[in-house]
């Protein structure tokens, strides 16, 4: 065990003007608190922070850390509180250990690598300081170092596989390949022990009976840099067996030669040296073209700067290279942990909360290739997501804002749809709750429900939003086609014709509709398309004079306009004369005219709101009345608003009653519907006000008919 002072002396090796206080008191703290406790191994359980804290001094992280990595256990483990560690070290250590505390309470449950990835997000989004980040990947690999002590396989290959899917990953984008290594060397043999045992073989294999190459790639390495003058440390790394074995798996490459076995390193100075390395080994042995990488002008998002080449070396083997600086090495060794102590060493006095995203993202600025600039955003993006789990513990990854409904759409789009209610972590929730990182959501549907147009509202997610508006549009085309299949069926009874589906269909063929007869149905229920159209495709023959209102007059459309046919007294001779579309004005109404330049005189009813602009000009206004005379032939449009009890056949009865008073529907839209009331435009084609009158109140006494008024706009 590391004995007190000999911590204090590590982190002073490094950081002579550390709190020395605080690390002793956090040592004894820590100590205390964990009393008797003891590890698997049956060493006292104040060990194991112990060794946690000797591991992150190797990194040489900052007091702040080391007092964490002590204490971070104490919250879980013992009957310390993090009142009394705040009280104590602080509220930025406080933080710390909670946070730490907080990673370790997530249990990783699922296995597909698809949750893996969403995991390791989860962490990523939820170690607001990097530092909480490194104590916890520091804590694994202790735990991962003592692992053979635990007696149970399963569980040694649990904790083994959650190392390698979750944690040594994490190590890698933060650019920590020492630590990276050596979680996946020591979980290996534990998650993959047939794989393990073959390389293993292998590697023996090929060391027994293949000529030592290393020490002649060295050698002759080391020959022609001295020749060019450039100084440079030349290794001969073994390549771990797990590396081995993903490249033979992912790449399927075969394991043929011990050149395979070793990454060679040339270690340089500075980053000019690295390329003038480049040319002296190119000018000796031929490269492989095509893997040369160069990733100092191009470091990767995680701050890795190397140059890489394939060479045919001795013995004509392939064999890997990597050139790097000295800087380069200890940074690609230790990620972001080197990154901090070079970074932070300045503003470390400031007490300033460093937030490892801030820190990242210094080392993501460099990245310039676009797929590690998109890499760079989506790390960014954690921030900005929460990580929620199914009661079954599946981890589900959505925006920050995500509520309730959001969950179920990204659960499935069933779910979504017929979502009722939620339960958060057992207590029940509303639809448009807020979830938060870690929350358990429970989803209650019923299939009797449907998605609400006021669902986006509060909905974030793009899934939900998509399959919100696809629903309200599918229930409004369903009642499209109702309303389109009863206005057609009237229309067919109102001219004596017998109705047929068969007919419809014929209809849309020659009215260039696809999908049959039902998108016939949709479009005139939205009023896209008239029901008279529809009528006249089928029975051309009725478009000439069977649009006969009661008395088989003939119909001429007045809003046709620009004659001076209308029947109107004061007009200016030889102007036209529109009547207009906002007001309608039939035979009967008052009404005024508007002379405007290029227009003629436009006809609005005396309460029209588009007169509203003409109020400080005299000038244009022309005082008008009807002429009205017995043989009055013409046809004029009036609209209505109806408000309408949503139940089967109310507008079919609407439309009998019109019928049944000589009028015609000339046009139906909807303006508003709910669940229990239509609201509907209807251009009622009548002769003049006292028809249009005569109609409403016939309307009115309709038990269906809530309310209705002229409309006019
Ligand atoms: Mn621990």
């Amino acid at each position: 065990m590391i004995r007190q002072f000999e911590l204090v002396e590590m982190v002073k090796s490094y950081d002579p003007d550390m709190d020395e206080m605080i690390l002793n008191q956090a040592y004894v703290f820590s100590m205390k608190a964990h009393g008797t406790q003891k590890r698997a191994s049956g060493d006292p359980y104040f060990s194991h922070p112990l060794e946690v804290a000797g591991i992150l001094t190797g990194m040489q992280l900052d007091c702040d850390t080391i007092v964490t990595a002590l204490l971070h256990d104490t919250i879980e483990d013992t009957v310390a509180t993090y009142e009394q560690i705040e009280e104590l070290f602080g509220t930025n250590i406080a933080r710390m250990v909670d946070g730490v505390t907080k990673l370790s309470e997530l249990e990783y449950t699922s296995e597909t690598l698809k949750q893996a990835e969403n995991f390791r997000k989860l962490l990523l989004a939820m170690s607001t300081d990097i530092r909480v980040l490194l104590v916890k990947l520091a804590d694994r690999l202790h735990n991962m170092r003592t692992l053979h002590h635990i007696q149970k396989s399963e569980k040694r290959s649990r904790i083994a596989r959650e190392t390698l899917d979750i944690y040594a990953p994490l190590a890698e984008r933060i650019g920590m390949q020492e630590l990276m290594n050596e979680l996946e060397s020591l979980s290996f043999p534990h998650v993959y022990p047939e794989a393990y045992e073959s390389i293993m073989k292998r590697l023996d294999y090929l060391h027994d009976n293949t000529e030592n190459i290393r020490d002649e790639v060295i050698n002759e390495l080391e020959k022609i840099f001295l020749k060019n003058h450039l100084e440079v440390e030349v290794v001969g790394r073994r390549k771990q067996p797990y590396s081995i074995w993903k490249k033979i798996t992912y790449r399927n490459v075969s394991l043929e030669n011990q050149a395979d076995l070793f990454a060679f390193r040339v270690i340089v100075d500075g980053a000019e040296d690295c390329y003038r390395a480049l040319g002296v080994i190119h000018d000796y042995w031929q490269a492989v073209p095509g893997l040369l990488k160069d990733y100092i002008s191009m470091p990767k998002p995680n701050g890795y700067q190397s140059i890489h080449t394939v060479v045919i070396g001795p013995q004509r083997k392939r064999i890997e290279v990597q050139i790097r600086s000295t800087e380069m090495d200890v940074i690609a060794e230790k990620g972001v942990a080197a990154h901090w102590r070079y970074k932070n060493h300045a503003s470390k006095k400031d007490g300033v909360h460093y937030r490892w995203l801030r820190d990242l993202l210094e080392i993501l600025e460099h990245a310039a290739d676009p797929e590690e600039f998109l890499e760079n955003t989506k790390i960014a993006m954690y921030q900005n997501q929460v990580f929620c789990f199914t009661p079954k513990g599946e981890l589900i990854n959505l925006p920050a804002g995500a509520t309730v409904v959001d969950f179920a759409y990204a659960v499935h789009t069933i779910i979504g749809d017929n979502c009722v209610g939620g339960k958060v972590n057992g207590e029940p929730a509303q639809l448009k709750r807020v979830l938060s990182n870690g929350d358990q959501v429970e989803i209650l549907t019923s299939k009797a429900q449907k998605p609400h147009q006021s669902w986006t509202n509060f909905v974030v997610t793009g899934k939900a939003k998509a399959a919100i508006r696809r629903n309200t549009r599918k229930q409004q085309n369903n009642e499209y086609r109702k309303l389109g299949e009863d206005i057609l069926r009237h229309s067919f009874e109102e001219r004596s014709r017998e109705y047929t589906k068969k007919a419809i269909t014929a209809a849309a063929k020659k009215l260039n509709l696809k999908g049959g007869a039902g998108i016939v149905f949709e479009k005139v229920g939205s009023g896209e398309i008239s029901n008279r159209e529809v009528i006249e495709v089928i029975f051309p023959h009725l478009k000439e004079n069977k649009h006969s209102l009661g008395g088989g007059l003939v119909k001429k459309r007045v809003q046709k306009s620009g004659n001076n046919q209308l029947p109107v007294k004061g007009l200016i001779p030889g102007r036209p004369v529109h009547i207009s579309k906002c007001c309608h004005p039939i035979l009967g109404d008052r009404i005024v005219g508007i002379v405007s330049e290029g227009k003629g005189i436009m006809v609005h009813t005396i309460g029209c709101e588009a007169l509203d602009v003409y109020t400080d000009a005299p000038e244009a206004w022309l005082d008008l009345s009807w002429q009205a005379h017995d043989d009055n032939t013409e046809i004029y449009i009036g609209r209505v608003d109806i408000m309408l009890k949503h139940v089967s056949g109310s507008l079919a009865s609407v439309l009998a009653l019109v019928a049944q008073d000589d009028g015609n529907v000339s046009n139906i839209k909807f303006t508003e519907r709910s669940v229990d009331i239509f609201r509907i435009e209807l251009d009622l084609e009548v002769r003049d006000v006292k028809h249009l009158t005569d109609v409403m109140s016939a309307l009115r006494a309709s038990k269906f008919v809530n309310s209705i008024e002229r409309a006019f706009a």
